[in-house]
């Protein structure tokens, strides 16, 4: 049975039990531990070298007080570094503009972006009552607009009409004039994806970027992509201004990986977790129970 890495770690430290300070070489053993599971959870291993520095340079020589045993002690301090590497507890969606404000989904193609649109404005009109449009930008697939737009019947949310010709840059400003004309409070774009980082995406999102002027930009990432996700974050947060990370699948991604890896590498808060596909499946992000999860 797989062990969690609580149990491993007093397995090789509690043997140490009574003396005053950890040495170098018990905490360099208990960090190979810290090291197999972080990447046993997908961290990037760029993320995981630098994590485990950081609490090997805690660890080292640390005190430890006599109510705790050396195993627990480590654990604490790999929990609390987790939590602060993973950063600020459920950040919210920020609206402090005057409407509609908008906000620019970007993402891979299948991470998620427009259920994650849908989640998003069907939580927004439900729990804060704000009137929201959504566009569909994906000028290249007809069949995203419609995926928009029939989810947007569904959660009760509006969606721009669909003109065919139109280029993304258009749409988008179509789509924040008609806010504006329509009284809604948020309007939504969800830009086109590919299946890999292109030059032609990321002018086109930067593009969006300039025309819609949007009050938040999420990027919205698969959180079983692994290292890959590092690469997709890398690339959109060097070219759009990304103000938060929505990690979608967080279902299947047992042991909570990759928002470190995102945290780690975008320095952005991770604003909102997809947790199925259903629209009710957008938690907030809670930094202690993702460093839980990776400690097992
Ligand atoms: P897009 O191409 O980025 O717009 O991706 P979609 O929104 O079309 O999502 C691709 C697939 O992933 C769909 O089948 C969604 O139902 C599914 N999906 C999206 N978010 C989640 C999630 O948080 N959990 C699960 N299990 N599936 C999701």
């Amino acid at each position: 049975m797989f062990e969690g890495l609580s149990t491993r770690l007093s397995g090789i430290l509690d043997r140490l039990k009574g003396r005053g300070a950890l040495s170098e070489a018990d905490v360099q053993e208990a960090m190979r531990e810290v090291r197999r599971a972080l990447l046993e959870a997908d961290v990037a291993l760029e993320v995981v070298r630098s994590f485990t520095d950081k609490v090997r340079d805690r660890a080292i020589g640390a005190e430890v007080i006599k109510s705790v045993t050396p195993g627990q002690m480590v654990v604490k301090i790999v929990h609390d570094t987790l939590v602060e590497t993973l950063g600020t507890d459920g950040v919210a969606l920020d609206f402090q503009a005057v409407p509609p404000v908008p906000i620019l989904m970007v993402g891979l193609q299948g991470s998620g972006k427009t259920t994650t649109t849908a989640k998003i404005a069907k939580r927004l009109f439900e729990k804060q009552k704000k009137k929201v449009l959504m566009a569909s930008l994906d000028t290249r697939r007809p069949a995203a607009m419609e995926q928009l737009a029939v989810l947007g019947k569904q959660v009760g949310v509006d969606t721009l009409p669909i003109v065919a010709g139109q280029s993304a840059v258009q749409i988008a400003r179509r789509a924040v004039e008609a806010a504006r004309l329509g009284g809604y409070d948020v309007v939504m774009l969800d830009t086109a994806g590919r299946t890999h980082v292109d030059e032609a995406l990321m002018a086109e999102v930067a593009e969006v970027e300039r025309a819609a002027k949007p009050h938040e930009v999420l990027l919205v990432v698969d959180s079983l992509t692994g290292q890959d996700a590092v690469n997709v974050a890398r690339s959109f947060t060097g070219r759009v201004n990304v103000t938060g990370v929505v990690l979608t699948r967080v279902d299947g991604d047992g042991r909570g990986g990759a928002a470190l890896s995102m945290r780690a590498v975008t320095g952005k808060p991770i604003k909102l977790l997809g947790t199925s596909e259903k629209m009710d499946g957008l938690e907030d992000f809670h930094p202690s129970r993702i460093a839980n999860r990776i400690l097992g």
